[in-house]
C-alpha cells in the first residue's frame, strides 16, 4: 500500500490550483489508503474518468456498487447515484466530491408529491426511474434504469394501473413498447435530454449521411421517432464497439469519451450543446480533496433506506443482477438478521 506524505490542502480552491499529474497522485494514493473505489458515471469529465475503476451507466454502477470488497465507495455522478451505492451498500462509506451536483429530474418529485398521487390512484403500481432520491424510491413499489424500463414495466398485471415517476418521456417510451395505456406519468424530464430537437437531428444527418442515429429513451417521443436504434448509455458504449460512424442522442460527455477510445471512428453528438452542468460539477480537484478529507459523506434514514433497497431489488432480480433471496434467507430477515447484500424484508 502506497503511504501518502503529501500536505493536506484546506479547501477544494487550494486543488484547484495543483497540475493534473499531482492530482492523479494524490487520487490513487488516498484511494489505496482508504481502500476505496471510485465509481465513474458515463457523463463525467475524461480526466475523472482516467482515474475511476468502474465506468458506467446507472445500473451498471449500482450493481459495482453493490458487488464491491471496498471500504468506501467515492462516486462521481449526481446524488442519486451516490444515495443508490449507499443503499445497496451501508456498511461502507459513500462519498461525493461535491454533494450540490443534483439530477434537476430527480427533483421533479419529492416523497410527499408522490405519495398526494398514489392517493389518487390506491391501486396503483409504483414504478421509480432510479434517477428519483432515496425517499421517493422508499414510496415506489419498484424502480427501473433506462435499459430495464420496459422489462420492469412488463412484469406487471395489464391491468394494475402504474404511476411512473419523474421521467415523461421514458414513460412515454415504455407506454409505445408495452401498449400499456395506463400508465400516469409524472411531468418531468431530463433538461439535457429534453432540448434535443429534430433540427439538430437533420443538421447532424446531412453531415454524416451513412451514420446510425442512437437515441437515449430520455428524449422527447418527436425525435425518439427519427432513431435507428433507442438505447441507454450502456447500450451506446456496446454500439460504438461494432459500428465505424453513429450519431448519439446524449449528454456529449459520452460521446467524447467513445471519440477517445475509437478515434478512428466518426462518433458525434447529435447535439454539441448537450451537456449535464450538475454532472460536470465534479472535477478532478474536487475529488482529491474528497479523497484527502473524506468529505462529503452521504448518510440516509435506515428506514428509507431499508424500504428503498427494496424497491432496487426488486428491480435487479428482474435485470437478473441481483439473486432473489432463499427463503431461509427471508426468514433471517424477518428475524431481523441481516444477510450480506440485502437489507430488509
Ligand atoms: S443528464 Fe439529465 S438525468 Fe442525468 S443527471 Fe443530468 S439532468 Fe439528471
Amino acid at each position: 500500500m502506497t503511504v501518502t506524505t503529501r500536505e493536506i490542502l484546506p479547501t477544494p480552491l487550494d486543488y484547484a490550483g495543483l497540475d493534473r499529474t499531482e492530482l492523479t497522485e494524490r487520487i490513487l494514493e488516498q484511494k489505496a489508503q482508504r481502500n476505496a473505489v471510485i465509481l465513474g458515471h458515463n457523463y463525467q469529465r475524461v480526466e475523472i474518468l482516467e482515474v475511476s475503476d468502474f465506468l458506467g451507466d446507472s445500473l451498471a454502477l449500482s450493481q459495482e456498487a453493490a458487488d464491491t470488497e471496498a471500504d468506501t465507495i467515492v462516486f462521481c455522478g449526481v446524488h442519486f447515484m451516490a444515495e443508490t451505492a449507499k443503499v445497496l451498500s451501508p456498511e461502507k462509506t459513500v462519498l461525493m466530491p461535491d454533494p450540490r451536483a443534483g439530477c434537476p429530474m430527480a427533483d421533479f418529485v419529492t416523497g410527499q408529491a408522490l405519495r398526494n398521487l398514489q392517493a389518487k390512484h390506491p391501486d396503483a403500481v409504483t414504478v421509480a426511474y432510479v434517477n428519483s432520491s432515496a425517499e421517493v424510491k422508499a414510496h415506489s413499489d419498484i424502480c427501473c434504469t433506462s435499459s430495464n424500463a420496459v422489462e420492469v414495466v412488463e412484469t406487471i398485471p395489464e391491468d394494475r394501473t402504474i404511476i411512473f415517476v419523474p421521467d415523461r418521456n421514458l414513460a412515454a417510451y415504455v407506454q409505445d413498447k408495452t401498449g400499456r395505456d395506463n400508465i400516469v406519468a409524472w411531468d418531468g424530464y431530463c433538461y439535457v435530454h429534453d432540448d434535443l430537437v429534430l433540427e439538430e437531428l437533420d443538421r447532424a444527418r446531412k453531415k454524416h449521411p451513412g451514420a446510425l442515429v442512437v437515441i437515449h429513451p430520455e428524449a422527447r417521443e418527436d425525435l425518439l421517432a427519427e432513431a435507428d436504434e433507442i438505447t441507454s448509455t450502456g447500450g451506446m458504449v456496446r454500439m460504438a464497439a461494432d459500428h465505424d460512424a453513429l450519431i448519439l442522442g446524449t449528454e456529449r460527455g459520452l460521446v467524447d469519451q467513445l471519440r477517445e477510445r475509437y478515434p478512428e471512428k466518426t462518433l458525434v453528438p447529435l447535439s454539441g450543446a448537450a451537456v449535464c452542468g450538475n454532472m460536470k460539477m465534479n472535477t478532478l480537484s474536487k475529488l482529491a480533496w474528497c479523497l484527502d478529507h473524506g468529505r462529503h459523506e452521504v448518510t440516509l434514514d435506515e428506514e428509507i433506506r431499508c424500504r428503498a433497497e427494496r424497491a432496487l431489488r426488486r428491480m435487479l432480480e428482474v435485470s437478473g443482477g441481483w439473486t432473489a433471496p432463499t427463503a431461509e434467507q427471508e426468514e433471517l430477515e424477518l428475524a431481523g438478521v441481516r444477510p450480506k447484500g440485502c437489507g430488509c424484508a
